[in-house]
């Protein structure tokens, strides 16, 4: 039984860790993947908002450029074709040449898509001229990252806008903010926060217009991917986290569980054997001492002693059926409740217990520092608590049983001890030998029979009388159970 219970216990640890374990590797790769996932956004991002603001500042160029074209002033646009077949060709010519070498350098080109051909320039003309010079040709120019000295005033004119041009922090902050909101991060962030940063950084963008040869280079600074992954992953870790402690939770109940089941299984067969031995040796010692007196003519003394004995047995047989039928009903009723000189009951019940004194050569020393302390309960109930207080300190002995009883009165609680000389509780069981079926685990230590319910019954009668019931060691050896009842003051 006990090797599959153990053989159970560690199938299913086996089986609650692999859960566990798969639980949190799960959570671990989904962090990783988010980790790397975020890793690549932000980057892309920010790669997509330095493009965003490179691609605005050179459509400004672009503008000015129409302008410069557009402008009489600074060049000329005029238009021919040479021959009947040939397409249209276009010139620029700076309007007024710095230099004179200058005065018959221009630029001429056709456009494919230009069908017609004309002798001079219309202003429709020159309007495509210019969406084409500027939109297209120096557009591509401007990816490229180069400049070209189409005339000298346009080269010089363009150098200047295009080397003047600088990123703006500004624009490129709003633009990734916007890219990450794309992305579903709403994440915290700084753009080139400088090395001594705890932020989690991007690579380097190169945002200049001359790149490769030239850079000025944008990174961000953005709270931690570790927060971004709590947050985005809150719930699943929450549920998963909620998982693991039910498991744990189910796994640890089940193994208690099983270990009570069994605990009590072999409680119930130590019960039934225990109980065997325990009626049997007072119907036997009322037998034996009953065809004693019916046998032999005795005299009145030894006919006295022999009654008690049969006396003690069958109250010893009542308290036994009382403590295994649980006593509930009477524990539980209050009908039979008086008022009672503690004093006598407790006399009494030393009486009950006298021929066993006797029997095991017992010392019991009862000192009362009162005498008419009065409470209110039942004799009977009160008289077996003691007697089984007394009938555990002759049990469970080292030599000769020397037992104190003692009655005080503090306040208004009356103090009863019943001090033994006898083996002692180790601490660690003090609250547990109240505990219905509790026996002290000490193997075959002692061969002393018992069901492990005297003094729950102990307890269940105190309890009733309002009372309290509490073990302390007694010095140099044995025990002390001390009853608190509360004194009874009309
Ligand atoms: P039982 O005596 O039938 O086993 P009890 O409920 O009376 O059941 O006692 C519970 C356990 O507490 C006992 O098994 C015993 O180990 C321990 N015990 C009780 N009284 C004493 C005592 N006076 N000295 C030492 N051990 C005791």
């Amino acid at each position: 039984m006990k090797r599959t219970i153990v053989l159970i216990v560690v199938l299913m640890s086996i089986c609650v860790t692999g859960i566990i374990g798969l639980q949190l590797f799960w959570n671990y790769q989904s962090y990783k993947n988010t980790l790397q996932f975020f890793d690549h956004s932000v980057n892309d991002a920010l790669v997509k908002a330095v493009a965003k603001e490179s691609f605005k500042r050179k459509q400004d160029i672009v503008k000015q450029f129409e302008n410069w074209l557009a402008d009489t002033s600074v060049v000329t646009i005029t238009a021919d074709h040479n021959n009947r077949d040939s397409a249209t060709v276009f010139h620029i010519q700076d309007t007024h040449p710095k230099f004179v070498e200058d005065l018959h350098r221009q630029t001429q080109f056709g456009l494919s898509d230009f069908k017609e051909r004309l002798n001079h320039i219309t202003p429709a003309a020159k309007k495509i001229v210019i969406k084409h010079f500027a939109g297209r040709i120096l557009m591509q120019d401007l990816e490229k990252g180069i400049v070209y000295n189409y005339t000298q005033t346009l080269g010089d004119s363009l150098k200047k806008a295009f080397y003047a041009s600088r990123p703006s922090l500004h624009l490129i902050n709003q633009y990734f903010k916007a890219e990450l909101l794309k992305k579903n991060i709403k994440a915290d962030f700084v753009l080139n926060p400088g090395k001594q940063t705890s932020l989690y950084l991007t690579n380097k963008v190169n945002a200049d217009f001359r790149k490769p040869y030239q850079s000025v280079l944008i990174y961000a600074g953005i709270e931690h991917p570790d927060n971004y992954f709590f947050k985005a992953m809150k719930w699943v870790i929450i549920t998963s986290l909620l998982l693991i402690s039910i498991t744990i939770g189910c796994f640890y109940y089940t193994v208690k569980t099983l270990f009570s089941q069994h605990k009590l299984s072999e409680l119930k067969d130590n019960f039934v054997s225990n109980m065997t031995h325990e009626l049997n040796t007072p119907i036997a010692s009322i037998k034996i001492t009953a065809e004693a007196l019916k046998k032999f003519k005795h005299d009145s003394e030894t006919r006295e002693e022999y009654l008690n004995i049969i006396s003690y047995q069958a109250d010893r047989l009542s308290n036994l059926t009382d403590q295994i039928l649980n006593t509930a009903e009477r524990v539980n009723s209050t009908n039979s409740f008086e008022l009672l000189n503690l004093y006598d009951v407790i006399q009494s019940a030393i009486g009950d217990i006298e021929p066993v004194l006797k029997d095991t050569n017992s010392n019991l020393d009862f000192k009362a520092s009162i005498s008419d302390v009065e409470v209110y309960g039942d004799r009977g109930m009160l008289s077996n608590a003691l007697v089984n207080l007394i009938d555990n300190a002759l049990k469970y002995t080292n030599g000769r049983p020397i037992i104190t009883i003692s009655l005080n009165c503090i306040d208004n609680i009356a103090f009863i001890s019943i001090a033994d000389n006898g083996i002692g509780i180790p601490s660690i069981y003090k609250d547990q030998i109240f505990d219905r079926f509790f026996r002290i685990p000490n193997g075959n230590l002692h061969n002393v029979k018992g069901f492990g319910l005297g003094l729950s019954y102990v307890k269940q009668i105190v309890t009733k009388h309002k009372g309290f019931i509490d073990f302390r060691k007694n010095d140099p050896e044995g025990s002390i159970f001390t009853i608190k009842l509360p004194i009874y003051h009309g």
